[in-house]
């Protein structure tokens, strides 16, 4: 193995207590450092386990996923991800961008897991928790394994990245799609690269990302686009959604799915310290959108979605009620479903105003806008 100089042990102080973690608990074998990955410790697992079952209360429309990573490079401050590092007793913010476990032998274990006789071929999502196509992926080369593994099974799978990567599987995914019925969606929230590179990093730009939709269209398969999240007060305004979907559509996707943010406890810390330091002017805001917990208050969801309604109409997307409608991946439209009607109190933000003329001030003094 090329980084076998490299390797941090478990007692080398680099990182205390790791032996007792819950990283020793998944299976550690070694944590790495590179040069290439200047920023990044990978910790190498062997795992026992590769399918994850979806919880049924949380609607999904699927019912298994496969994460090859946890914790993502591609360090988006929104990630709803984020609190799942905690239970590795690594933290939400830094740790989840920077110590990536890498589950080795993750296409070995899941090919024994299909081919169990209770395998009900039932769809599997990947990038549904983490990003499979991050950085990493280009070293460890773990999703053409998986991709064999569900196609050689019979297993319909989807996938949803950020990451330009997926490119190098374009061959394998397409052979895969004339076996299994096959699902690609590329998550793009942003019309203008200032404005994502602040917020996700360590992702691709979005003309590479809308790159990636035309490569994957030229292959001959469906790709659907995740405008997900759309973040309140930064990029929800028509000139920004009108712009990011005129250049999705001419990009060739064949469905999109608008999702506004929203904040677990983990990434919430996480997202409110950027938004403190590079937009204080909206974080009041922000207090009243996200004033009953993790997700953008009903009145605040229902503004948005009159306003997108009629943008993706206009392009051939076509949209139903809350939801857009994902065209012919099918597969995204109910994912990060924000709905959880009655969580909050009936005309919570009453006086809205309507006709989005309100949130349209971003940059000319949010704090005054009135609800
Ligand atoms: S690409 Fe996805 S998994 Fe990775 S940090 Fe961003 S939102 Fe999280």
């Amino acid at each position: 193995m090329r980084w076998d100089g490299q390797a941090i042990a478990a007692d080398d102080g680099a990182l205390p207590g790791l032996e007792r973690s819950g990283l020793a608990r998944l299976g550690l074998v070694r944590s790495v450092r590179t040069p290439e990955f200047a920023d990044v410790t990978f910790h190498e697992v062997m795992a026992k386990s590769a399918l994850s079952k979806v919880p049924a209360a949380s609607r999904m429309p699927f019912g298994w996923t496969v994460n090859p990573y946890r914790g993502c490079s591609h360090a988006c401050r929104y990630c709803f991800a984020r609190p799942t590092h905690e239970y590795l007793d690594l933290d939400a913010g830094k740790d989840f961008d920077s110590q990536v476990v890498v589950k080795m032998n993750v296409d070995t274990v899941l090919r024994a897991e299909l081919a169990k006789p209770s395998w009900r071929r039932e769809p599997v999502a990947l990038g549904t928790n983490t990003d499979p196509y991050q950085r990493a992926e280009g070293r460890y080369r773990l999703m053409p394994g998986i991709i064999g593994a569900l196609a050689d099974s019979g297993t319909p799978f989807s996938i949803l990245t950020k990451g330009t990567l997926l490119r190098r599987d374009l061959p394998l995914i397409a052979e895969a799609a004339g076996r299994v019925e096959v699902g690609l969606g590329v998550s793009l929230a942003f019309a203008d690269e200032e404005l994502q590179q602040s917020v996700e990093p360590g992702t691709p730009t979005p003309r590479a990302r809308l790159d990636l939709v035309r490569a994957v269209r030229a292959a001959g398969l469906p790709c659907g686009v995740m405008v997900a999240p759309v973040l309140p007060w930064l990029t929800d305004s028509r000139d920004h959604l009108r712009r990011l979907l005129d250049a999705i559509a001419d990009a060739g996707a064949t469905g999109v799915t608008v999702v506004p943010l929203h904040l677990k406890p983990g990434t919430r810390e996480w997202y409110l310290q950027w938004l403190e330091r590079e937009h204080p002017r909206a974080v009041p805001g922000y207090r009243r959108v996200f004033a009953r917990g993790t997700y953008a208050l009903e009145a605040y969801r229902q503004w948005l979605w009159d306003r997108v309604e009629p943008l993706l109409d206009e392009r051939g997307f076509g949209s139903s009620g809350h939801r857009a409608r994902s065209g012919a991946t099918g597969r995204f439209s109910d994912e990060l479903r924000p709905h959880d009607e009655g969580d909050y109190p009936a005309g919570a933000l009453a006086g809205m105003p309507r006709d989005g003329g309100g949130l349209e001030v971003a940059g000319a003094g949010v704090d005054q806008v009135l609800f």
